[in-house]
């Protein structure tokens, strides 16, 4: 990235649950065979410098992952090969079958398929996938240098980015999400303790991808849901973090498949299928899996046939289903039903010298797949569910010659980049019989036209601009760090503003009320200022301007700190009271008549949560949860009306969410800290400004202030703020080196 001021140093440390070649042993010796799928090529693209990302990584890629070979089997042997070194994680047998068979594939693949009803959620599971992210840990901890970047994948390493977090505050971690990411309703079926340890893990990353922005969506509201954080603009907020969650479809070697169209073998293959096969050829491949939709599609081709006599002995349909799990009861079941609905279709439509259906099961070596995408007038792909689907994409790529029609389902990730596929819905029969027809009269012309729009994507996004985008993102969150690090003041710190202070003729002072100028309490009424504070200011007042910013109301101000000479503001900017008028003035920005709709939602979580309460305020709502009977309870019904509320006010309504200590607030976006701040220095010339904060409200004060303000932040929660301060106790410290001595 030539904007990016500099590359990164450091390694980059892969951890998946399989290495990436497999280990042969033989008399002959060890032999590593690299795999040749879609992450491989992907990481590999990296290790051979091929790519211009923003991290220049330093040695061979590390590699961490599951080996089924024993720890006495590999004394002593090279795990390397000229692009990876792996390092292996040894799982004995029982525990990968609770961990890995039973954990993600028997619960996590089902449920986050939209399966539950397949999905076994046994104790022993959960305990095991807990113990096996340990193992992964283990097997790397003692590998991790200071630089090193970590990129963690997929449903089998939730909680490893946590895991590693906790040791290595600040290497750079990744996370990318392969699978669907569920809908919130589906994710509340797995325990309470799972789910937070699912999310708590994942937020170890610095920046978690997902394949879809639905899927993006569905884990923000997740994250709200389990932990009570929202999020701004993909960004999570943690204590003393941030993290960013986003979308980056994984995609393919697209030059690799373009260009096997005229590879010798292709060609042959080609050209054979054509003269063996039908006027027509319909190809599918997948893995035998119940998300791929195999039965569906069978469903779908069986109502073209009965409807579309003048097709029949025209057209043949290949099948091939890759072999996979097939040793667990419920694919051994969904094989058999595959195997005899091809045998019913076949047997009620095929003639002699025609088989409809051509079924396979069988993997298919890269010409042979190659070849029967260049051959086939048409891929048909209906999962129910896919994170991706990168059979689809293949077809496309292998397209040279631009013509060829893909049907693909609108449940497949894919489905969001290939809108010129023709999208149907897997489970009706009807759309799937209607778009082969479809597909089989679609002038040549039209095919073309669709091929060259989806390839012109695929070919600007294929696997390395995915490799490339991620690593973007990991490096501009380091940067947002730097910006957001904590940086508390010093002794010498206060001695330089002390002197900048006595230097300085025109100086003011911004202050915060809860939480600055008194210590948070659990009642709001009790918090009061006291005498020492308030004299502390009532001296500063003699000489300098100040300003107390606050959330509070008017009514409240007027009682703490009325008697003072000094300017007020309350509601965050709605209400202003200048020390010389003396009287309470509305922000003319302000413009009333919203909160009849708003009110109404919060009256509603009234009743759904006993002890909470709305407060009106003249220009804002606020609905409290501080004095709810069951706080738990409240916490979610909190998220769930937060939720509520930002898919309900639209732009138009120009109103903000503030999610506070306790309380979720709603205002006009008009005016805020930030703009109330500015709104003083107008045609002033201040020589010192000095603002002062503990609430997120107080980022738009820091934020919009001129960079030679000083601008403190009371806590370590990330701020814009320049420098941090512990807390109150010391907001009074910093305030007494100001006194006259
Ligand atoms: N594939 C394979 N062996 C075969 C046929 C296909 O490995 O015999 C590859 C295919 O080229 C594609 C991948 O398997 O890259 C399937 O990826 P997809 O995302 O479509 O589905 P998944 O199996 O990952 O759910």
């Amino acid at each position: 990235m030539e904007n990016l001021p500099s590359r990164k140093k450091g390694r980059l440390i892969i951890v998946a649950y399989r290495l990436p070649f497999k280990i042969v042993r033989d008399e002959q010796g060890t032999s590593l065979f690299q795999n040749s799928g879609g992450l491989v090529s992907a990481v590999l693209s990296l290790a051979q410098g091929s790519q211009n990302t923003s991290y220049d990584f330093e040695e061979k890629i590390q590699w961490v992952g599951y080996t089924d070979n024993t720890r006495e089997e590999l004394e002593g042997v090279k795990l390397e090969n000229e692009n990876f070194k792996a390092h292996p994680v040894f799982i004995d047998q029982q525990l990968n079958d609770n961990y890995y068979e039973g954990f993600c594939n028997d619960l996590i693949w089902p449920l986050f398929h939209y399966f539950p009803s397949l999905a076994k959620f046994n104790k022993e599971y959960f305990e095991a996938y807990q113990e096996a992210n340990l193992l992964f840990y283990e097997a790397m901890k003692d590998i991790i240098q200071p630089d090193d970047v970590i990129w963690v994948h997929d449903y089998q390493l939730m909680m490893l980015p946590d895991l590693i977090r906790q040791t290595f505050p600040t290497n750079k971690i990744g996370f990318f999400f392969h699978i669907p990411f569920p809908s919130y309703e589906i994710f509340r079926l797995l325990p309470t303790i799972w789910r937070d340890a699912i999310i708590d893990g994942i937020l170890g990353a610095d920046v978690v991808g997902f394949h879809t922005n639905d899927f993006v969506e569905y884990f923000l509201k997740a994250v709200r849901m389990v932990i009570g954080q929202g999020n701004r603009m993909h960004y999570v907020t943690l204590n003393n973090r941030i993290v960013k969650v986003d979308a980056f479809p994984i995609s393919i070697d697209y030059k690799k498949f373009n260009d096997a169209y005229d590879h010798p073998e292709v060609v042959q293959y080609r050209e054979n299928m054509r003269k063996e096969l039908k006027e027509k050829i319909i190809f599918s491949v997948d893995r035998l899996d119940y998300s791929k939709g195999l039965l569906n599609r069978l469903n779908g081709f069986e109502r073209f046939l009965e409807q579309h006599k003048d097709w029949h002995e025209r057209v043949s349909f290949v099948m091939m289903v890759v072999p996979s799990r097939d040793q667990i009861e419920q694919y051994q079941q969904m094989k058999s039903d595959i195997d005899q609905t091809v045998g019913r279709i076949n047997a009620k439509y095929g003639k002699i010298n025609w088989q409809p259906i051509l079924y396979q099961y069988r993997s298919m070596p890269f010409e042979e797949l190659t070849g029967m995408y260049s051959a086939s007038d048409v891929a048909l792909i209906t999962p129910v569910r896919d994170g991706m689907n990168l059979v689809c994409k293949e077809y496309v790529a292998t397209r040279r010659d631009r013509v060829g029609v893909l049907i693909l389902s609108e449940m497949a990730g894919a489905a969001a980049e290939l809108g010129e596929a023709l999208i149907i819905n897997p489970t009706d029969s009807q759309d799937i019989a209607d778009a082969i027809l479809k597909a089989l009269e679609m002038p040549t012309e039209e095919q073309t036209k669709r091929m060259e729009a989806m390839q012109q994507r695929l070919r600007e996004y294929d696997v390395f601009a995915w490799t490339n985008d991620f690593f973007t993102q990991m490096h501009m969150i380091e940067q947002e760090h730097d910006r957001l690090r904590l940086d508390y003041l010093t002794d010498k710190d206060i001695k330089d503003i002390g002197q900048k202070y006595q230097h300085a003729k025109n100086r003011i002072f911004f202050f915060d009320y809860d939480g600055t100028l008194v210590p948070i309490v659990r009642d709001p009424h009790d918090a009061i200022v006291t005498d020492e504070v308030k004299s502390l200011i009532a001296e500063l007042a003699q000489r300098d301007t100040v300003v107390v910013i606050s959330g509070r109301d008017q009514m409240f101000l007027e009682k703490v700190l009325g008697d003072l000479p000094i300017h007020l503001v309350a509601e965050h900017g709605a209400l202003i009271k200048m020390k010389e008028k003396g009287e309470w003035v509305l922000n003319p920005a302000y413009q009333d008549g919203w909160k009849e709709s708003i009110r109404s939602i919060l009256d509603l979580y009234v009743k759904r949560c006993p002890g909470a309460f709305v407060e009106e305020k003249q220009t804002s709502l606020a609905w409290h949860y501080r004095t709810a009977e069951d706080q738990e309870y409240a916490l979610r019904r909190a998220q769930e009306l937060a939720w509520q509320l930002k898919n309900f006010i639209q732009p138009d309504m120009s109103l903000q969410i503030i999610e506070g200590n306790m309380v979720i607030e709603v205002k006009k976006t008009a005016f805020n800290k930030g703009t109330s701040a500015t709104s003083f220095l107008d045609g002033q010339s201040y020589d010192f400004i000095l603002a002062m904060g503990d609430d997120t409200t107080d980022e738009d004060m820091f934020e919009a202030l001129p960079d030679t303000a000083y601008t403190v932040k009371v806590g370590d929660a990330l701020s814009m703020a320049k420098k941090h301060i512990k807390n109150q106790y010391a907001v009074m410290e910093l305030l007494n080196t100001f006194k006259e001595k």
